[in-house]
């Protein structure tokens, strides 16, 4: 058997972004970072002034806004028609409401079904929350990571920091707790790991080891590694 797709959950700050990034660079998969999509939806509809509750609007923006992901050195470059949004879907502003966006059950069956559409297209490595649940419930193998709220936070906090965007650890492990309890409580497709899932704690562990241990569950199950 090939492997063909690999889904990674877990909640904010638990790697799966940058794990996800490598481990697709080393099997030559495609990348595809599903926060960055609830993310770019959230920036354009601030900067529409958007009623963040009103998920028919939120469709029609998501319809109209030609949302389009590439693959890039430090992860996905994600583009409004045409705008490199990169570095501003990380702000805090962004990351403060893109949980009650993600919420809503129209919004997320619309990027569920563009997801789904990228997922059909190629050899994927897709991270988000309910990739292995709801998107890919059929993916290849499942990981779920997830890792202390301190050291999430810490990480966070660095990312932050190198964008430009300097946080207080202490703001970033109430902030963090907030959108995990968010996403975990929220009705439609909430954070939890699949039935089927690897869990690995990254916690005491580093990237590289991260990497190595998911391309070792990918021979396992027969991958071309
Ligand atoms: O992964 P990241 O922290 O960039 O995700 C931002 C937010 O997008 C999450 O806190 C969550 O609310 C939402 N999200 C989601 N489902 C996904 C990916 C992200 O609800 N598959």
């Amino acid at each position: 058997m090939i492997l063909l797709r690999i889904a990674i959950d877990g909640p904010a700050g638990a790697g799966k972004s940058t794990v996800a990034r490598i481990v697709a660079q080393k099997l030559g998969y495609t990348h595809i970072d599903t926060g960055a999509m609830y993310r770019a939806l959230t920036l354009e509809a601030l900067e529409r002034s958007i009623d963040l509750e009103n998920q028919d609007a939120l469709v029609a923006a998501l319809e109209d806004m030609d949302l389009t992901l590439q693959p890039g050195s430090a992860g996905n470059q994600v583009f409004i028609q045409g705008r490199d949004v990169t570095a501003q879907i990380r702000s805090p502003e962004v990351s403060e409401h893109v949980s009650l966006v993600s919420s809503h059950p129209k919004v997320r069956a619309a990027v569920v079904e563009m997801q789904q559409q990228m997922a059909k297209a190629d050899n994927v490595v897709m991270d988000g929350r309910d990739i292995g649940t709801v998107v890919m419930p059929d993916a290849d193998l499942k990981i779920y990571l997830d890792a202390s709220v301190e050291v999430r936070a810490m990480r966070r906090s660095m990312e932050l920091a190198k964008k430009g965007f300097p946080v207080s650890l202490e703001e970033l492990v109430a902030k963090i707790r907030q959108r995990d309890e968010f996403d975990s409580t929220r009705e439609a497709s909430p954070l939890r790991q699949a039935e089927d899932a690897v869990v690995i704690d990254t916690t005491n562990l580093s990237v590289s080891e991260v990497v190595d241990l998911i391309l070792a569950y990918c021979r396992g199950r027969g991958g071309h590694v």
